[in-house]
């Protein structure tokens, strides 16, 4: 068996442009790790059979994929146009109305009848990710009358920002709550939740999961300015966070999203939560087969400060190049890893366990986890093994980023699957065959000619019998 050159995950937001056999296929061998689908759009017989395929060409190549379904929220949108595309000037007068019209230049539907209660005279409202800009010079009854500040060309059911408004919506609705039921029928890894504000968005999910005797991982879409000031209550109950730059750089003032997205990925590192970065990361790909430079230094920077995957968005789901862009990611992050050390030449993480700032939640699993890193760099080693049932040890340990394999052994196919979303984790499903867990791994490692006689590598291990996971030891092990 070879382990994969890049231990970054990488998203890939499955659409038109990928949903056949061939190219999921070839997105499978070119690197990604979590196939996302987003709900917002398509079918939902469309959704299941792209759930299928995906299910059984991954077990037909052997591979731990991820498949993420992303809840659309209360997304606000504009509703269908007469005319495609409408052209909106500069100093143009538009009214925009819950009414349900055809939309033309001088009036346009949106699907939020609260809209007149969270604008107010001289509020922003931005369309399709902030490239049109209305500015609203009045709200009269249950219309909001606006002037265009920056035009171009609108299509149907783009997306609809209030920056710093309140949104006067659950951010759980009753669509997203059918979409769970529809994903815990087709048994799906894991579930993105929109527009989250608090923890208690993502415990809503989960108690409706709870309800149908499912435990589910959430993934926290942080995309609002209250979710990022709620970051770390949301980090102790969503199980993972991404970094939905797309409606965060609308939510919050643009120039804002670098130090937030570093922010976020460090508390998420901290807690040994996986976190995704997403967003225009290769969007010149979309039309073109080379990326701009600030992109790949895009990508390679969120490496770098330590998130775990990145996505990609309309690249692979309409892009003309969706294969090309997932090699070229897995190109970018194979560089950047081997680099790692060299350009930054501490790790903050580290030292935040070792001088015990962070003491007042330290488990025996992090002691482990970073005994384990700082074994890896005395040793040298090249693999490190982690039976496990949940899945904490190591994601605990893939949080430092180590330059290492992390193989991880588990017996709950759940734990198994999403752990194909931490960095540098390549998980394994075994048999629960009762106690000899460390002798079955190292016999596993060696048929699978992944390590060699004589090599020294890793094994943490429980003391619990017959168990794995809670690990709290570790042993360096030299192989037979
Ligand atoms: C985003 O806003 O960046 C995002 C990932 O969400 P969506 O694609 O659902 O808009």
């Amino acid at each position: 068996m070879r382990l994969a050159g890049h231990k970054t995950k990488i998203v890939c937001t499955i659409g038109p442009a990928s949903r056949t056999e061939l190219v999921i296929k070839k997105l499978i061998k070119s690197g990604m790790n979590v196939a996302r689908l987003n709900l917002s759009h398509g079918t939902l017989e469309h959704h299941r059979e792209d759930i299928r395929r995906i299910r059984s060409l991954a077990a037909q190549l052997e591979r731990a994929v991820t498949i993420l379904i992303d809840l659309p929220g209360p997304k606000i949108r504009i509703g269908k146009l007469q005319n495609e595309p409408l052209e909106l000037r500069r100093g143009d007068n538009v009214t925009l109305t819950a009414q349900d019209i055809l939309g033309t230049t001088s009036r346009i539907p949106v699907n939020y009848p609260q809209l007149p209660q969270s604008v107010a005279k001289g509020s922003l409202i931005y369309l399709n990710d902030g490239l049109l800009q209305l500015r609203v010079h009045e709200v009269s009854g249950d219309e909001v009358r606006c002037k265009v500040i920056i035009g171009g060309p609108l299509l149907s059911h783009k997306g609809l920002n209030l920056p710093r408004a309140r949104i006067l919506r659950d951010p759980i609705t009753e669509k997203d709550l059918d979409l769970v039921d529809f994903g815990l029928k087709e048994e799906v890894d894991t579930f993105g939740t929109s527009f989250v504000e608090k923890a208690d968005d993502i415990r809503k999910v989960k108690e409706f999961a709870r309800k149908r005797g499912k435990s589910i991982y959430v993934v926290a879409k942080i995309e609002r300015a209250e979710a990022a000031r709620n970051i770390d209550e949301i980090l102790d109950t969503a199980d993972a966070i991404m970094i939905a730059r797309g409606d965060l750089g609308v939510q919050i003032p643009i120039e804002e999203v670098p130090g937030v997205q570093k922010k976020l990925i460090h508390k998420a590192n901290l807690l040994g939560r996986p976190v995704i970065t997403a967003t225009q990361m290769l969007e010149s790909m979309t039309e073109n087969i080379r990326p701009t430079r600030a992109e790949v230094t895009d990508v390679a920077n969120a490496i770098l400060d330590g998130t775990d995957a990145v996505m990609l968005s309309e690249e692979t789901a309409i892009g003309k190049y969706p294969v090309e862009t997932v090699k070229m990611m897995a190109r970018i992050a194979a560089s950047i890893e081997r680099q790692r050390r060299a350009v930054r030449w501490s790790s903050d993480l580290e030292q935040y366990f070792r001088d015990g700032v962070g003491q007042k939640k330290v488990s025996a699993e992090d002691v482990i986890s970073l005994n384990v890193i700082e074994a890896v760099r005395a040793l040298n080693v090249r693999l490190i093994l982690t039976p496990t049932h949940t899945g904490s040890t190591p994601r605990r340990i893939s949080r430092f980023k180590p330059d290492c394999w992390i193989l991880s052994f588990s017996n709950y196919e759940p734990a198994y699957r999403f752990l194909a979303l931490s960095y540098g984790v390549c998980p394994f499903l075994v048999k629960n065959e009762g106690d000899g867990w460390p002798d079955r791994i190292m016999k596993l490692i060696k048929d699978l000619r992944l390590a060699k006689k004589g090599e020294r590598v890793i094994l943490t291990a429980g003391t619990a019998p017959g168990q794995l996971g809670e690990a709290d030891s570790l042993r360096i092990v030299t192989v037979s």
